[in-house]
C-alpha cells in the first residue's frame, strides 16, 4: 500500500477545520499566553465536553488565575467552581496540591519538560505533551483518541495504543506538524472523522483516505421525501426501558399488552424480581424477539432481562464483580455499532444506609461504560434510583438528604453528564413535572409527585445518533413508567 500522503493531508484539514469550533485548550491559549492557566485548563478538560471546561475555567480564573490566588481556595471552593466537570473531585484535589507542587519542585514557575510535567499531580502524559506544545511551543506530539484513531484510520500508523503511536509519530511525522497535530485532528474527529460513523460522505479527505476498519455514516441519496421518511424509519431503532417491579405482577397488570403498543426493537427490564421459569412461556419467548435474563441469586429480588428483534454479537452478564453481579443488575447486550447497557442501580436506603455499596456500583458501572465507549457507541438505560436536579422530582427541597436525591449521589450524576453522557431526555425537554417514578402511597400518582429516575444516556460521542426520547407516563403496570429512545 502506498505510504498516506500526510502533507497533502494536513494541508487540506488546516483549511478545513479553520471553521470548526475550537478545542478549548487552543481556545485558553489563544486568549492568555499563561502556562498555569493553559496547565489548568488542559487538566480540567480531560473526560470533559469543551463547552463544560470552558465555564469551568472562567469560574475558577476569576479567583485563582495565578498559582498563589489558586494556593488560598480551599478544596470545597475549587470544588465548587469547577462543577460539573468530569471527576471534578479528583480534579479538585489535584487542583488543591498543584501550587505546593510547583513551588516545592520546580520555584514556582510551570516546567516545559514532559518528564518534569509529569510528576505534577493530575498530569500524565497526554496533558504534559499539550502543555509543553501549546504553552510553550516546544515540540511535543500530545497524542489522545483522536490523533490515535485517527492515524490508524489512515494507515499512517498502526499501533494499539495512544503511547504506541505518539513514538512511531516522533520517528516519522515531520517535526513542522508536532505542535499543531492534536489540535487539527482533534477538531477534525468532532466534526468531521467522528468515532463513531464518520462524515466520509463530505470528507476533504475522502479521495485518499483508505478509511481503515471504518464503517461511514449513511445518507439517502436522490430519494423522495416519503422514501426519505420510510428510510429513517427502517434505520432508527426504538429502545424502550422498563422498571416493572415484579414481572409477575407486572404481567397481572397488562405488561404484555403495553410491550406490544411500545412496539420497540429492543425492550430493557429492571426488576423482574423472578427466575425465567417462574413466568409463563409467552412471555419468556415473545414472537420476534430473543430474550436474556439476568436474575438476582435472591428469589423475587432485583435483576434484568433484555428482548430484543435484533440479534446481539454477544451478551454479557454483570461487571465481573461478585457482589454486584449476584444481584443481576447490568445485563449488557453487543451490537455491531453500540452496546446496549441495561442497568438496575441499587437504592441508597433509608439513612443512606447502603449509600457505600451504592457508591461503588456507580463507579464500577462507569467505569465499564468508558471501557465499552472506547469501543463503539454506549446507550445506557435503566432504573438510575436517583433523581439528577431540581426539576426531575416534585419536592426537592424535602428530599434534600434522602436516598435517591443525596448530595452524593446528585454529585455522580454531575460527573456522568459532566464527563459528557448525554441524558436523552433532556435534550428534548426541558419541562419541569416529567416524572418516570410515583410512590405507591398517598396518591403520588394521581397527584404526579413524582420522580424522574430512569433514563437513557448515551456516551459523548453518539449524540448525534439520538433522534428523540420520551417518557410513557400514561403507561401503567409498575411503580414506573417506561421510558424510550429513537436511536440510529
Ligand atoms: S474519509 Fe472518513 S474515515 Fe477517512 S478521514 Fe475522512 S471522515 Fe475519516
Amino acid at each position: 500500500m502506498p505510504e498516506f500522503p500526510i502533507d497533502r493531508a494536513i494541508a487540506l484539514l488546516e483549511k478545513e477545520v479553520a471553521s470548526y469550533q475550537v478545542p478549548v485548550v487552543d481556545l485558553i491559549a489563544a486568549q492568555s499566553r499563561d502556562p498555569f492557566q493553559i496547565l489548568v485548563a488542559t487538566i480540567l478538560s480531560a473526560r470533559t465536553r469543551d463547552e463544560v471546561t470552558a465555564s469551568a475555567c472562567r469560574r475558577l480564573f476569576k479567583e485563582a488565575a495565578t498559582p498563589e490566588a489558586l494556593a488560598s481556595l480551599s478544596l470545597a471552593r475549587i470544588e465548587k467552581l469547577i462543577q460539573p466537570v468530569g471527576f471534578f473531585r479528583n480534579k479538585a484535589r489535584f487542583l488543591a496540591e498543584l501550587p505546593g507542587a510547583l513551588n516545592r519542585q520546580f520555584g514556582g514557575r510551570i516546567p516545559d519538560e514532559v518528564d518534569d510535567l509529569i510528576t505534577l499531580p493530575g498530569v500524565g502524559r497526554k496533558t504534559a505533551n499539550l502543555v509543553r506544545a501549546v504553552a510553550f511551543g516546544k515540540p511535543a506530539i500530545c497524542v489522545d483518541t483522536h490523533v490515535h484513531r485517527i492515524m490508524n484510520i489512515w494507515g499512517y500508523v498502526t499501533t494499539d495504543t495512544p503511547l504506541q503511536t505518539e513514538m512511531v509519530l516522533r520517528a516519522k511525522l515531520p517535526s513542522q506538524y508536532w505542535l499543531s497535530i492534536n489540535s487539527i485532528l482533534v477538531a477534525f474527529g468532532q466534526g468531521t472523522c467522528k468515532p463513531v460513523r464518520p462524515h466520509c460522505d463530505r470528507c476533504v479527505l475522502f479521495s485518499i483516505c483508505p478509511q481503515t476498519g471504518v464503517v461511514p455514516r449513511k445518507l439517502p441519496k436522490n430519494i423522495s421525501n416519503n422514501e426519505q421518511q420510510r428510510k429513517k424509519q427502517e434505520t432508527t431503532m426504538k429502545l424502550v426501558s422498563w422498571n416493572v417491579n415484579g414481572l409477575r405482577a407486572a404481567l397481572d397488570k397488562g405488561f404484555l399488552d403495553a410491550f406490544h403498543e411500545l412496539d420497540a426493537d429492543v425492550f430493557a427490564l429492571q426488576e423482574i424480581k423472578a427466575l425465567p421459569d417462574q413466568l409463563p412461556d409467552k412471555v419468556v419467548h415473545i414472537e420476534g424477539y430473543a430474550s436474556y435474563w439476568y436474575p438476582a441469586q435472591k428469589k423475587g429480588y432485583s435483576g434484568t432481562a433484555v428482548y430484543t428483534r435484533r440479534q446481539p454479537l454477544q451478551v454479557l452478564y454483570g461487571l465481573d464483580l461478585p457482589e454486584f453481579d449476584r444481584e443481576g443488575r447490568v445485563l449488557t447486550l453487543e451490537y455491531d455499532d453500540f452496546y446496549l447497557v441495561n442497568i438496575y442501580f441499587p437504592n441508597a436506603q433509608p439513612e443512606l444506609k447502603r449509600i457505600d455499596f451504592r457508591m461503588e456500583f456507580n463507579r464500577a458501572v462507569m467505569h465499564f461504560m468508558d471501557r465499552l465507549a472506547e469501543k463503539k457507541s454506549v446507550v445506557a438505560c435503566g432504573d438510575f434510583n436517583v433523581a439528577h436536579k431540581p426539576n426531575d422530582l416534585a419536592n426537592p427541597k424535602a428530599n434534600e438528604r434522602n436516598p435517591g436525591y443525596s448530595p452524593q449521589e446528585r454529585s455522580w450524576m454531575d460527573e456522568v453528564t459532566g464527563a459528557g453522557y448525554v441524558d436523552t431526555f433532556r435534550k428534548f425537554n426541558q419541562e419541569p413535572g416529567r416524572y418516570t417514578w410515583w410512590s405507591y402511597r398517598f396518591n403520588a400518582r394521581g397527584k404526579n409527585i413524582g420522580w424522574r429516575i430512569d433514563y437513557f444516556l448515551v456516551d459523548p460521542a453518539s449524540e448525534d445518533r439520538v433522534k428523540g426520547a420520551a417518557i410513557h407516563d400514561e403507561i401503567l403496570g409498575s411503580d414506573h413508567c417506561p421510558i424510550s429512545l429513537e436511536f440510529i
